[in-house]
């Protein structure tokens, strides 16, 4: 993406709570960012208010058609496995693998839209998705957990988020522009700084963007950016990328919500139906691998469909009901899986012919520790979202990741522009702070899998004091709220993951560990 000179912050653009920032730059620059989803699409929006121009290369053909600006309104095609057949989504997003994967998102997400896109809630609500209180029956290794209040999420599958922020960025913002191609090389200026981008376009031409003001990479697992700067910096460490591999499986099954289904929920009497007589999830199930290797949820996955999730760590995959009933019976804390759920499994047998399964397998999780190589990066060149980190979709993290990286790359343009030299270190020193939690609590907790393979240095030992700590600080989770309350909060990114060593919190999760007292 290519942003031609910056220009005067426009403070009407954002919410006026937002402290606002004047460059004085009239020289005119250009900035490119490569790829667009979901990061890419939230860094052009930041960037089109700092910036006159803003380029996005997509090397997608399909996001250029009105249909990846719509709500998803795919066909289903039969996939045949060893064990039986069953429909998933005929999708057309070929370069994202877990397009038709159940996403759920943190309040953060919501938050972040509300900013950016006016009356968001409005068009959101117009496709079918919905905002609502995020209670899901949160059942961590056997403890319910009961905060006083839930905080507002939007619940969306992937193929409907991602278009919904496509439209709302691509056609409220002009200063952006999509190209279609791929970048395939930097080349930087004396001083060091990306100035030249080189694209292959999709018609096969190669064309060069110049006076490159920042080069912003949200490739996803494609990393690009990494691959870029190794090929022009002789010094560029080879050893930036820290990656553990994992057997993390899952699949995630759709059914559309017959009819009465919220009545029929409240006669099996599921907890937490007082709210708005619905819910966000009937059940979430989460344990610690060293604990269970099995987890199981069942969420509203849109107005009109419900999903499971299941899976886990090395674990069989579920593609069907019957299936669902075998697996949540193989989980160890069978006290905590209510008799509830195995009858909303019934309430969905007359539906379950329409159902569809994506059966997903990550095999490794990485960071990119830019930070690290602050002296030789480009002045002007970041990295966002999973071209920088990628963690156990478990945690279902990856697009609030997103925003915080957007919110990170506004941070450091409301100080300064990017041609002072301290911006790529300031941007990574700030993503740093923001996301260091994310990929130590979801790495921590895959290293007491034993199929896991700990990054070089570390072993199965490493993170066992949080591990420990964890499992004692969730056993209050039923009985004190506003231990649960700020849990909340925590886990929807409203507050930093230190608040759950506040001395406070710390002396309680003691004490009942050393009592036996929640
Ligand atoms: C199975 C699964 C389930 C998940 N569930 C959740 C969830 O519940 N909640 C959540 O928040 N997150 C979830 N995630 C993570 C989330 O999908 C990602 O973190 C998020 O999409 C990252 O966004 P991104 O913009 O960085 O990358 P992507 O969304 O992957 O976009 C990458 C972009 O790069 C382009 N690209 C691809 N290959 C190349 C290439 N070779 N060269 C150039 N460009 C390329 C693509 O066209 C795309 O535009 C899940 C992930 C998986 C795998």
């Amino acid at each position: 993406m290519l942003v031609k000179r910056h220009y005067s912050w426009d403070a009407s653009r954002m919410p006026s709570s937002v402290r606002t920032f004047t460059y004085n730059s009239k020289t005119p620059t250009n900035k490119l960012i490569a790829d667009v989803p979901i990061g890419g699409l939230f860094a052009a929006r930041i960037c089109a208010d700092h910036f006159e121009k803003v380029i996005v290369v997509e090397p997608e053909a399909w996001t250029f058609t009105d249909e990846a600006r719509q709500p998803a309104n795919f066909d289903t095609r039969e996939v045949k496995t060893s064990t039986g057949i069953y429909n998933t989504w005929n999708h057309k997003r070929s370069r994202v693998y877990q397009y038709s994967a159940v996403h759920f998102y943190q309040a953060l997400l919501l938050r972040f839209a509300r900013r950016l896109f006016p009356g968001f809630d409005s068009i959101a609500k117009s496709w079918g998705d919905l905002i609502r209180p995020l209670d899901v029956t949160l059942c961590l290794s056997g403890h319910l957990m009961r905060p006083h209040s839930y905080v507002e999420t939007i619940i969306a599958p992937r193929r409907n988020i991602e278009p919904l922020i496509r439209k709302v960025v691509l056609e409220g913002t002009p200063e952006i522009e999509i190209i279609h191609g791929t970048v395939t090389r930097y080349q930087l200026s004396s001083d060091g700084s990306v100035n030249v981008v080189n694209v292959r376009l999709g018609n096969g031409e190669n064309k060069d963007f110049s006076n490159c003001a920042l080069a912003v990479d949200c490739t996803g697992i494609a990393q690009s950016g990494v691959k870029l700067l190794s090929r022009v910096i002789p010094t560029f460490p080879s050893d930036l990328r820290q990656t553990y591999t994992a057997d993390i499986v899952y699949s995630t099954l759709e059914y559309p919500v017959p009819p009465h289904f919220d009545e029929d929920l409240r006669k099996l009497n599921v907890p937490g139906m007082e709210v708005d007589g619905m819910k966000s999830g009937v059940l979430t199930f989460s344990a610690s691998p060293d604990i269970d290797n099995r987890l199981a949820s069942l969420l509203r996955c849109d107005a009109n469909r419900v999903v499971f999730t299941m899976g886990g760590w090395a674990v069989d995959m579920p593609v069907n009901l019957q299936e669902i009933r075998e697996f949540v019976k193989g989980i160890k804390n069978q006290n905590h899986v209510p008799d509830y759920f195995y009858k909303v499994l019934d309430l969905l047998e007359p539906v379950q012919h329409l159902g569809t399964v994506y059966e997903a397998r990550v095999a490794n999780c990485y960071k990119v520790d830019y930070a690290r190589a602050a002296k030789v990066l480009p002045r002007n060149f970041v990295a966002l979202g999973d071209s920088s980190m990628r963690v156990n979709p478990r945690f279902g993290q990856g697009v609030s990741k997103c925003a915080m990286g957007a919110i990170c790359l506004d941070s450091v343009l409301r100080q300064m522009p990017p041609s002072n030299r301290a911006f790529s270190k300031s941007f990574f020193e700030k993503l740093t702070t923001r996301t260091t939690a994310v990929w130590d609590s979801t790495r921590l907790s895959d290293y007491a899998a034993p199929g896991t393979n700990p990054i070089p240095g570390e072993t199965h030992e490493t993170g066992r004091l949080m591990r420990w700590y964890n499992d004692q600080l969730i056993k209050h989770v039923e009985n004190d709220r506003d231990l649960a309350q700020t849990l909340h909060h925590v886990q929807n990114f409203l507050a930093p993951s230190t608040d759950m060593l506040s001395p406070a919190i710390v002396a309680r999760v003691l004490w009942g560990a050393f009592t036996g007292k929640a």
